[in-house]
């Protein structure tokens, strides 16, 4: 916010610089808003003919609210805040196992928190965003060409639009890195692990309110959370050895044979995926390793970059601060682009290898490997819920956020 000024010129002076936003997910509109505010004109294309709707749960918290913060966000964001909520961990026939409240998990992660909905944080944005950007759904990229001094992309609709840069947000499967830097395969490494998550259209009639159980058995996880109407959802990861033979079954078909088996709300969340699957998250888990971020004037932002996974919990935290770093080193370095871009990998790559890595350790905690996990994890939480325990694991959740 600020280095909100008039119009930035473009290197030749022909009027305001534009950037192309490719992807309306949470990197690109946050970067739309930082473009915007740095003087940019700013075009984003978005594949989805309309706006997607809520999504699944992520948290904000350490670096994640700081950049929420400095996006102006909070105050938006606050009013959507889910908070903490008590967890109640249980065996596969839906017995309770063990509660965790939720004041353990407001002390490890502090105030400077908040839980939302993947479509809260889309929304926040989007509002702060339309009115003053040209947001184009259901359009999409096809060709990416470059030349001293502007990048083109045509458009899907068959228009072209030259730009001073063009920033790839469009997700772990991007398109705009397809186009400029290769083909997914170069740069995907696959975790073997699949994820699936929805909101919950009714609430879940065997979980109690406010309460999320939680399964956690020899190579898959299952959650369910009553949060009430509108704000309940389900979780589900699994080990798999092929997960492009998960992909092909679907959503609905793939966890409910992973998870049919399981008590409490599970069977009830299956239910509700299979007769609505269209808002489902259902994807395999991997992370994309690539040694630049940027070729010319094209940058990738977000998961089309850098995709930590979900076992990193910590995307969109990646995707806010990258956006407003990424304005920042613009406006810091003015017209020489090359320098910007650099300086702003040069600040990020060190937070995204220690992102990748912490997901890649954290993979046992989410699917552990054996019921000797599953019984040292269980140990875990309950230890962490006496008070001596507890403040080591918060300093140790602590000095990893930081
Ligand atoms: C279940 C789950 C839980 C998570 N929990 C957390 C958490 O607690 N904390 C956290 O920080 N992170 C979390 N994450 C990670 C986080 O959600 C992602 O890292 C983040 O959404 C990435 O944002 P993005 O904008 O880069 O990509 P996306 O959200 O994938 O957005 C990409 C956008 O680009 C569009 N698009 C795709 N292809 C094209 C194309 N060819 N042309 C135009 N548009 C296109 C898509 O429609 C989409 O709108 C979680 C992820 C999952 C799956």
């Amino acid at each position: 916010m600020d280095d909100h000024k008039n119009a930035v010129r473009n290197p030749s002076g022909r009027g305001t610089k534009r950037a192309v936003v490719v992807g309306a997910g949470i990197a690109g509109l946050a970067a739309a808003l930082r473009m915007h505010r740095a003087g940019w004109e700013v075009v984003v294309l978005e594949r989805a003919p309309t706006r997607r709707s809520s999504g699944y749960l992520l948290n904000l918290h350490g670096p994640g609210y700081d950049a929420a913060e400095r996006l102006g966000l909070v105050p938006a964001l606050a009013p959507r805040d889910i908070g903490f909520f008590t967890s109640v961990l249980v065996h596969a026939d839906g017995r309770e196992k063990f509660t965790v409240p939720a004041a353990v998990a407001q002390a490890a992660v502090g105030d400077r928190a908040l839980s939302l909905f993947r479509g809260d944080l889309e929304s926040a944005l989007y509002d702060a965003v339309a009115e003053h950007v040209d947001i184009r759904f259901g359009t999409t990229v096809r060709a990416v060409t470059q030349e001293p001094g502007a990048v083109e992309a045509t458009l899907s609709d068959g228009n072209r639009l030259r730009a001073d840069l063009l920033i790839g947000a469009d997700g772990v499967h991007s398109r705009i890195r397809d186009l400029v830097f290769g083909p997914e395969s170069d740069y995907l490494v696959e975790l073997n692990h699949m994820v699936g998550a929805f909101p919950l259209d009714t609430v879940p009639e065997h979980v109690a309110e406010g309460v999320g159980t939680t399964f956690l058995g020899p190579r898959r996880t299952a959650a369910v959370m009553n949060l009430g109407p509108d704000r309940s959802s389900a979780f589900f990861t699994y080990r798999s050895p092929d997960p492009a033979a998960e992909l092909a079954l679907g959503a609905a078909p793939a966890l409910t044979a992973a998870f049919g088996d399981l008590g409490r709300g599970v069977a009830e969340a299956l239910r509700q995926l299979a007769a609505d699957p269209a808002d489902a998250y259902f994807d395999s888990v991997g992370q994309i390793v690539i040694d630049r971020w940027s070729s010319g004037r094209v940058v990738l932002l977000g998961d089309a970059a850098w995709c930590v996974t979900v076992f990193a919990g910590y995307g969109a935290a990646l995707a806010l601060d990258g956006a407003d770093r990424l304005g920042a080193a613009l406006a810091a370095h003015g017209d020489d682009l090359t320098t910007a871009l650099d300086t702003w990998e040069q600040s990020l790559r060190p937070e995204v290898r220690k992102r990748q890595a912490l997901a890649r350790k954290g993979i046992s905690r989410f699917a552990p490997p054996t019921r000797a996990h599953v019984w040292a994890g269980d140990l875990m939480l309950r230890a962490i819920q006496l008070p001596g325990i507890r403040g080591l694991v918060q300093r140790s959740i602590q000095r990893a956020n930081n």
